[in-house]
């Protein structure tokens, strides 16, 4: 175990952690990242970035993340690529196992951002990666010419078929009511789209697989009229919204009953010197911008919860 008490410990990469970073580094408070199991967080898997203030023509998801991160490391914030396995937040200083050792740190802000939703079935665990897939970005181009499906009605899912279409010959959008909840301008993109077909009221109810374990087209079964079908596709994006990476905290740091972790006062948790920010805390807005926003904020809040402890 290493017996350095940092002053403060960052969990996560995405747009909080590293905006938490970036503030927290230039505070001079030498921070300390942790990379978790999606290094760049859930920008990586995504393409054009529109919407992030101060870049008229977008840019890459990924490319905005690194970027980030270098800005990170040019005042000082040291990323470690490893996971938490558990925590002691309650303790003093706060106690955190990784996958390789153990760090101590004065404060902790918690960016650990969400994962994506599966649908549950039996079939998508099987086939995942190997026709069942949650990224079209990363694995979009190993379906060139083919019928592919994506499943969800919100922004990702819009996201997903229009960027699909680059490849695929044909992509269906399988929603399970008649109306999209995904803003204005996808929807519009999407509908206007002619390689994209919507299936409307209707679930995914079954995967099928191949001889070689390969996805061979799914079963739809029609909401409102109780029907199935076979709908032969060679591929099945999962876009269905996401569950927040707040388990390796349940116990210690409050939630909802989703798993959203609980701040009040800015993004103070229930425990002192535990900060958190970012997807892991919002499932209203969800956006780069306002999870950088909170990274921010949480990098406030903990510099002064250090400075009044004499921590600097
Ligand atoms: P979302 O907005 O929560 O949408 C999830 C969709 O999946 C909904 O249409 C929902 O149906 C459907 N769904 C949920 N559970 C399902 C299940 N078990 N089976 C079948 N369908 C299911 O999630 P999201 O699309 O990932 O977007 C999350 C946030 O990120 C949003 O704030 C969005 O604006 C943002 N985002 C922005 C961009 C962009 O601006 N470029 C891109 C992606 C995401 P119902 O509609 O019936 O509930």
């Amino acid at each position: 175990m290493e017996d350095k008490i940092h002053k403060i410990l960052i969990i996560g990469s995405g747009a909080a952690g590293l905006t938490a970073a970036v503030y927290a580094a230039r505070a001079n408070l030498e921070p300390v990242v942790l990379d978790g199991t999606l290094p760049g967080g859930q920008l990586t898997t995504t393409t054009d970035v529109e919407n992030f203030p101060g870049f008229p023509e977008g840019i890459l998801g990924p490319e905005l993340m690194e970027r980030t991160r270098k800005q990170a490391e040019r005042f000082g914030s040291k990323i470690l690529f490893d996971q938490v396995v558990s925590a002691d937040l309650a303790a003093n200083p706060k106690k955190i196992r990784l996958g390789q050792g153990e760090i101590l740190a004065h404060a902790v802000i918690i960016a650990t951002g969400a994962s994506p939703k599966l649908i549950g079935l039996e079939a998508e665990k099987k086939l995942m990666g190997r026709g069942v897939s949650t990224c079209a970005t990363c694995d979009g181009a190993f379906f060139r010419g083919a019928d592919l499906a994506v499943v969800g009605g919100g922004d990702s899912a819009m996201e997903e078929a229009t960027f699909l279409t680059k490849f695929a010959k044909k992509v269906y959008v399988v929603h399970r009511r008649q109306e999209l909840r995904a803003s204005k301008i996808m929807q519009e993109r999407a509908f206007k789209n002619e390689k994209i077909e919507f299936i409307w009221d209707s679930a995914v109810e079954d995967i099928l697989g191949g001889e070689k374990n390969e996805v061979t087209g799914i079963k739809l079964k029609n909401l409102k009229t109780g029907e199935s079908k076979p709908l032969k596709v060679e591929g099945l994006f999962v876009a269905i919204g996401h569950t927040p990476n707040s388990a390796p905290f349940a116990g210690q740091v409050k939630t909802d009953e989703q798993g959203y972790i609980l701040t009040s006062e800015g993004t103070r948790t229930n425990l002192p010197g535990v900060f958190a920010a970012g997807d892991c805390v919002d499932h209203v807005y969800r956006q780069a911008i306002t999870a950088a926003g909170m990274g921010c904020m949480a990098a406030l809040d903990a510099e002064r919860y250090l400075a009044a402890r004499g921590i600097e």
